[in-house]
């Protein structure tokens, strides 16, 4: 989540949020004191945010209903790629991305931090987010990951990361087996808008799997002619069929869509919680009859 104004990751707004010295975080003198001090605890909705248009809930309302359980078929999550993907994480190495810079390298693309080991990649903690060196929009995407065995926290601090299409549209990954928190804000929500459609989340450690169809917004001279669009199963689960993005990620507010390119790059969030994440690979979607 990135904030609309300063652009700085909404992690420090959120333990600012936490801690009521978010001002302090962003000027750059609290990071390492707000480690140190931060209490991995959030609250589970709000009843003073923006209504989301169109709809009668406000933005992470408490009262919105969380979707129904579904426990997911039993599934070792290996999904190896088609021929025609592109393999953005096969185990190996983060040669395929850049990390976003925080602290002295705010607003510089960096070499990831986040731990590779047995195949898997683990957010290292305060690392920054991951962004994909290939850019994408419409496109299919298959996406494996896993949420701290060990919790430690409550709500939005349990296992909190995200897929974050264009760098704009956060599917969010989190803990949310038996973990209350607002509905648009669970594992697979479209961040702040849609909750999905059922909870089919496995147990915190396990591997879990998103595949998502994604249709890229278009803008024609700066204004949107046509919103973004995602199609997700979680853990094999149809959990949103075509739902429409109100508009960009945020945290508390409604943050509309802004012009960006066709092609933007994969990002994954780093909140600072030990996250893992295995098996990502991405096919650009063509129309029918293309040669
Ligand atoms: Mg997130």
């Amino acid at each position: 989540m990135k904030h609309p104004i300063s652009g700085v990751n909404m992690q420090l707004l959120a333990i600012g949020a936490v801690l009521g010295t978010g001002a302090l975080l962003i000027s750059g003198g609290g990071w390492a004191q707000a480690q140190e001090n931060k209490k991995r605890t959030a609250p589970i909705g709000y009843d003073d945010t923006p209504f989301l248009p169109g709809q009668k809930w406000r933005v992470h309302d408490i009262k919105r209903p969380r979707p129904r359980v579904v426990t997911p078929a039993a599934d070792d999550c290996r999904h190896q790629p088609p021929s025609d993907a592109i393999v953005l994480f096969d185990g190996k190495d983060l040669s395929k991305w850049y990390a976003r810079g925080r602290g002295a390298d705010r607003g510089k693309m960096i070499k990831p931090g986040w731990k590779v080991q047995d195949g898997y990649m683990e957010i290292a903690g305060s690392t920054g987010d991951l962004i994909s060196k290939e850019k994408f929009g419409d496109a299919q995407f298959h996406i494996e990951w896993a949420t701290p065995a060990e919790i430690d926290g409550t709500s939005q601090w349990r296992g909190n990361s995200g897929v974050v299409i264009m760098g704009n549209y956060e599917i969010q990954v989190l803990d949310s087996y038996d973990n209350p928190t607002y509905a648009d804000g669970q594992a697979a929500s479209l961040y702040g808008q849609w909750p999905p459609l059922v909870n089919a989340s496995r147990k915190p450690g396990e591997w879990q799997t998103f595949d998502i169809i994604f249709e890229a917004p278009v803008f024609e001279g700066g204004k949107l002619v046509k919103p973004a669009y995602a199609t997700v199963f979680h853990n094999g689960v149809l959990v949103h069929h075509r739902q429409q993005f109100i508009g960009r990620m945020a945290h508390r507010i409604v943050r509309p869509y802004a012009p960006h390119g066709a092609e933007e790059p994969l990002v994954l969030q780093d909140h600072d919680t030990k996250v893992r994440y295995r098996n990502i690979w991405v096919r650009r979607l063509t129309g029918y009859d293309q040669p």
